[in-house]
């Protein structure tokens, strides 16, 4: 497994028009006794490797206490087995603050604000982290086999390329039309996308956490495959990878999910074309079609709310032009 991007809080001190899950002051997180059952739910690593577990929001230090917590939980489990990432915005980071995550065993820090729709005065403090990463030794981030014994920095942002273009994001980014994504847009098979996330024991697997519940994508389908408060996560991978529906999800497909079920590939991106993306085909399609393969009931799930309030919009203009590559994780790596 090479990662696990575990939102543990949605709160935030900023409420960014372009944010995917309506993080904002307030929003919900986990408790402490949640995070436990959550990580006593995470693979043992004699069972399979997981390449490193990336914390975020919400803001992450907007709740201190919470992350701390996690981290110590976290590292009481894996006991440094697995490398800790953090990402944050950046607004509420100091000296202090960088000494108790290095202190806590974190490995990377993101910080993940660096564009145009967060505030200016979140832009302008990149010179000053950056010097207060290399005051402590920290090294900027490089991608390669080198970061794993190093304590390490990036900066990055939701850029038109790698994240608010083609992307589907979810929440105010698609409230506020920021999003460009349109069914040309083979999201799904890109690396947030839900390629790949049953196969937890090769490349390329990734679980989007969203508090205790589990997502095969960022975008996010309109309810979770499982939820960590009461199941492990391989089990949750290991019943969805029988069903015919998740493995062409897995391939990265979602144009033919239906196809078990008498919804053949035509259908799928006929629905694509008529809704405006492949996820809003996948919303329906869950939601419509084959509602009980999706956890109910849960703390993140949308139903066909985006579909619902999409039907009401006029149709977009197309995007400009598709991706001209498949881009690194938004929420994880930015070391081009
Ligand atoms: S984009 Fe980031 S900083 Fe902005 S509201 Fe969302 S989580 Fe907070
Ligand atoms: S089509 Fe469904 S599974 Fe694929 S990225 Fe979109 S929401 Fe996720």
């Amino acid at each position: 497994m090479d990662s696990i991007y575990w939102v543990v809080s949605r709160d935030c001190n900023q409420r960014c028009p372009h944010c995917y899950n309506d993080s904002e002051p307030g929003a919900p997180g986990l408790g402490d006794d949640d995070v436990s059952r959550c990580i006593a739910h995470f693979p043992d690593l004699d069972e399979v490797a997981v390449g490193r577990i990336i914390l975020s929001g919400g803001e992450v230090l907007a709740w201190p206490e919470l992350l701390f917590h996690t981290l110590r939980r976290i590292h009481d489990r894996y006991l440094g087995g697995t490398p800790v990432w953090v990402q944050t915005n950046g607004d509420l980071l100091d000296g202090p603050t960088l000494d108790r995550l290095l202190a806590h065993h974190v490995r990377r820090v993101d910080v993940s604000s660096m564009d145009p729709f967060h505030p200016k005065g979140t832009l302008e403090r990149r010179d000053a982290l950056t010097r207060l990463f290399e005051s402590r030794g920290m090294l900027p981030a490089t991608g390669s086999a080198d970061d794993a014994s190093r304590q390490t920095f990036g900066f990055w942002g939701a850029t038109e390329e790698q994240w608010i273009g083609p992307l589907w994001p979810r929440g105010r980014a698609r409230q506020n039309r920021l999003s460009s994504a349109g069914p040309e847009h083979g999201f799904c098979r890109m690396w947030s996308g839900a390629r790949n996330f049953l196969d937890y024991g090769g490349e390329g697997c990734e679980v989007n956490v969203q508090l205790a519940d589990v997502y095969p994508c960022c975008p996010m389908t309109c309810r979770p495959v499982g939820c960590l408060l009461d199941e492990p996560l391989l089990a949750i991978l290991d019943r969805c990878a029988g069903h015919p529906v998740f493995q062409a999800l897995n391939e990265g497909r979602p144009e033919k999910m239906g196809e078990s079920l008498g919804l053949n590939e035509a259908h799928g991106f006929q629905r694509s074309r008529e809704l405006g993306n492949h996820c809003l085909w996948c919303d329906e399609f869950f939601a419509k079609h084959a509602p009980e393969l999706l956890r109910r009931g849960t703390r993140t799930e949308r139903g066909m709310v985006d579909v619902e309030v999409e039907a009401l919009r006029p149709r977009r203009p197309a995007p400009v032009a598709p991706p001209t590559h498949i881009g690194v994780h938004p929420f994880k790596i930015l070391d081009e």
